[in-house]
């Protein structure tokens, strides 16, 4: 954290640009003032706090300081251990397991104020935050009953890896899918899967986080190899299975390999320009740099480096986000128009980790064909929820995550709409905090227009 402290402090450009998008920078640039102009270093416990703010959202323009945040917060949790509070709120996936077997129990529990009041405490939690109930029946319950684990046949199939927040808090969601995907003759495979992992990476959580990508990595990469495409429908889980998990694979020397590298050259893939010079077998474009120069910060050393990099690769290859996979069907002539007409002004909410796929707001276009919809967009490519994936419930969290959402709940108010539409569910816990407007997410929309919702 120091060193980012100091890269990111000599080149100034996050003072003003992240000022009011991140919690990280406007605390770094106050902790190097107050070094520099008081000569109060900088702490060790503000070097922590900085850390834990950093909530991975993408948006600030360096990748390499946020893989240094999630090495500090991984070596913190290694020297000193991880808070049972801070592990339980992180661990979603565990919590609806233990809690899923009676979902109305746990919920009527909590219902009870003194023991809501004890757990808010015990996982440190803002009093002013509720916790959502657990569903009723999970997703993946549901989907076993269906016999939607068994493999199907068909032209088109996929293996929809649902995630935590829509297999156990918000199961309509993931219902929707299936229903979207067969309405568009699209068979659904619901694989065994762990949750993706961006929860306990983002608390330093390291050994979790790899067990999880490990058996999701083995699971949906022999499914991808049987010719399935894998589909999410939230953008955090398809943000980290598609981006995430195969960062500096191509580095390796497994990768390297497989291109024909030459002895003193890397071979980098180029994905944004037409002029690199081409190598390997499938007319993929590279950036030739030498490896004498460039092996020392080229390589294969992120939090992920452990797992094979080329199954990384062969993974995030074909892994989409559902409203992408549509999209793609749309531009096919596959995607089944026939929408009946949804009544009502909605505001549309790109969140972050669909930003950082680089693959555009694919659900606007496939959302402006309902009839009668009168759908626009809202936010710009700075504005965030505030909620961070967990980190607004955390009580020292709370009071920041509202501030930094604040521009982005002005101007949906100021829209006045019947309900908001994004695809993040994290947003949706936010947005349901602080307005008191219907959320939705683009496939739930989908569903209803096709009357089965
Ligand atoms: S994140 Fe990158 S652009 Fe921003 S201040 Fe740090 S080094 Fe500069
Ligand atoms: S990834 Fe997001 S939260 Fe983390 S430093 Fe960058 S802008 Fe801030």
């Amino acid at each position: 954290m120091r060193r980012i402290v100091d890269a990111c402090a000599d080149c100034d450009t996050c003072r003003y640009l992240m000022d009011e998008s991140c919690l990280l920078f406007p605390r770094l640039y106050q902790g190097w003032d107050a070094q520099c102009e008081a000569r109060r270093p900088i702490t060790r416990q503000a070097l922590f706090e900085l850390a834990d703010s950093c909530t991975l959202c993408g948006l600030c323009p360096c990748f390499n300081i946020r893989n240094d945040v999630v090495k500090a917060k991984a070596e913190r949790v290694a020297a000193l251990g991880m808070p049972m509070g801070v592990r339980l709120l992180a661990d979603v996936q565990r919590f609806a397991r233990l809690g899923g077997s009676a979902p109305r129990l746990v919920n009527r529990l909590l219902a009870i104020p003194a023991l809501n009041r004890v757990l808010k405490k015990l996982l440190d939690i803002h009093p002013q935050r509720e916790l959502p109930p657990l569903a009723a029946q999970s997703f993946f319950d549901w989907a076993r009953r269906k016999g939607l684990q068994r493999h199907p046949h068909g032209e088109r199939k996929v293996a929809y890896f649902a995630g935590c927040t829509a297999g156990y808090l918000f199961p309509e969601v993931a219902r929707a899918a299936v229903a979207v995907l067969n309405r568009n003759g699209v068979a659904v495979h619901v694989p065994d899967q762990q949750c993706c992992g961006m929860p306990t990476l983002l608390e330093g959580d390291r050994a979790t986080t790899l067990k999880r990508a490990r058996f999701n990595l083995a699971t949906l990469g022999a499914l991808a190899e049987a010719d399935y495409d894998i589909v999410c429908s939230c953008p955090t889980c398809g943000y980290l299975l598609k981006v995430l998990l195969k960062e500096n694979a191509c580095y390796s020397a497994a990768y390297q390999e497989s291109v024909q590298a030459g002895a003193d050259e890397l071979l980098v893939p180029d994905t944004a320009a037409a002029g690199g010079a081409t190598a390997g077998g499938d007319g993929e474009r590279f950036i030739r740099v030498k490896k004498s120069l460039y092996a020392a910060i080229l390589c294969d050393d992120g939090l992920f480096a452990g797992l094979d990099p080329l199954g990384r690769i062969a993974l995030s290859a074909r892994v989409y986000d559902l409203g992408e996979y549509l999209a793609a069907l749309k531009a096919q002539g596959r995607f089944d128009g026939a929408l009946g007409g949804v009544n009502g002004h909605m505001v549309y909410y790109a969140p972050c980790h669909q930003r950082e796929q680089a693959m555009g707001s694919p659900y606007l276009n496939l959302l402006k064909a309902i009839p009668d919809l009168a759908f626009q967009s809202v936010g710009g490519p700075m504005d965030c929820c505030g909620m961070g994936g967990s980190l607004g419930y955390k009580r020292q969290f709370h009071a920041d995550a509202l501030r930094l959402g604040r521009p982005l709940m002005q101007k949906i108010a100021a829209a006045a709409p019947a309900a908001i539409v994004t695809d993040c569910l994290s947003c949706r816990l936010q947005f349901r905090h602080r307005l008191p407007y219907a959320v939705w997410h683009p496939l739930e929309l989908l569903q209803r227009a096709y009357g089965h919702g």
